[in-house]
């Protein structure tokens, strides 16, 4: 049963992929407003589990609720983005060619006539959305440039911002940290931890001092293995835990 203050249930999420199973039995709670890393070795399956919450692939069994009451099971793609889940793949994906603003002005649009949007004014209180989102993800110094020329950081953080003006419920970020440098690094772990409290976010990360930036002392980490919950606690406490250890050493 879905108890009060969890923003993601999963339980029991099987996916086989011609027979492979993918997914055995997965079953993981995120609490309302946390911000829960998971780690696991390549192959167990933290792909397959964001698929899954975001609708693109289909559980065999299992159930998948948003919140206490949405079943997101049998919900489409766009249905369960309507929702409130947001999600950032490894790769920034920003339009290139428009500048910072626009690219947070076009995030903005929710209907599909977005090419009109972008040429309407946008209202005052879009101005202040786009403003704070450029605060929070330390872009207003580039506001003006076009999103090519900024740095994968950057790029990154952009993305981000242009999930924020969707105001998500829950963002699934795919390894975020992949790629930029350390300072890069840090500066996006101090964005995320500053969105606690505005959103539930759960992120995939291989990263050790990012994932230790993000969960601190006492944020949980969950490591997924071959397609289930291998363990769940600290960081200091799964990354003692021996078949933690085996299951990354063992490969
Ligand atoms: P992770 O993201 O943790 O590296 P994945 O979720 O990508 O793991 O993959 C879990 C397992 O499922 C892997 O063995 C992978 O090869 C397999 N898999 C994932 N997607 C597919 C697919 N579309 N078809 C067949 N096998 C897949």
């Amino acid at each position: 049963d879905v108890s009060h203050g969890q923003i993601l249930y999963l339980e029991d999420v099987q996916v086989s992929f011609d027979g492979f199973k993918a997914l055995r039995g997965l079953s993981l709670t995120i609490e309302d407003n946390e911000l829960r890393c998971i780690i696991g070795p390549n192959g167990a399956g933290k792909t397959t589990m964001m698929d899954v919450v975001t609708g693109k692939t289909r559980p065999d069994a299992g159930t998948v609720f948003l919140g206490q009451t949405m079943d997101l099971t049998r919900m489409d793609e766009a249905a369960i983005a309507q929702a409130g889940v947001g999600r950032k793949f490894q790769k920034p994906t920003v339009f290139e060619n428009h500048t910072v603003w626009q690219n947070l002005d076009l995030a903005r649009a929710t209907d599909k006539r977005w090419f009109k949007s972008l040429r309407a004014r946008p209202s005052a209180q879009a101005i202040g959305a786009i403003e704070a989102t450029l605060e929070r993800t330390a872009l207003t110094d580039v506001v003006q440039r076009p999103a090519g020329e900024l740095s994968h950081g950057q790029k990154q953080r952009l993305e981000i911002g242009m999930l924020l003006m969707q105001e998500p419920r829950l963002l699934l970020l795919d390894e975020p940290a992949a790629g930029i440098s350390d300072d890069e690094t840090m500066q996006l772990a101090e964005l995320l931890n500053s969105l606690r409290g505005s959103c539930s976010m759960l992120v995939v990360e291989h990263d050790m001092a990012f994932v230790a930036a993000l969960a601190g002392e006492s944020g949980r980490v969950t490591v997924l293995a071959e397609g289930s919950v291998l363990a769940e606690g600290t960081l200091a406490q799964v990354q003692s835990d021996e078949r933690v250890i085996e299951s990354y050493l063992g490969r």
